[in-house]
């Protein structure tokens, strides 16, 4: 299982359930229970699929469309 959380600099990332802390590319190291969970997904394909959705959500990436959607 993997849960899929927000670093305060608003970056989506995920980790395997289980795992204490996630370092963000910001240079800022997450303990994962403290963060609000948004999602947890089975595999890590799923966890990294995820973590795209969210980040065209939330940077409104509407006109980036994805081969698998075309
Ligand atoms: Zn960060």
């Amino acid at each position: 299982m993997y849960l899929i959380f927000r670093c305060d600099c608003g970056r989506v990332l995920y980790a395997k359930q289980g795992v204490a802390t996630r370092k963000c590319v910001c240079g800022k190291t997450l303990k994962v229970k403290q963060r609000r969970i948004f999602k947890k997904v089975a595999t890590r394909e799923d966890a990294s699929l995820a973590v795209q959705q969210m980040q065209d959500e939330i940077y409104g990436n509407t006109d980036f469309q994805r081969a698998s959607e075309l």
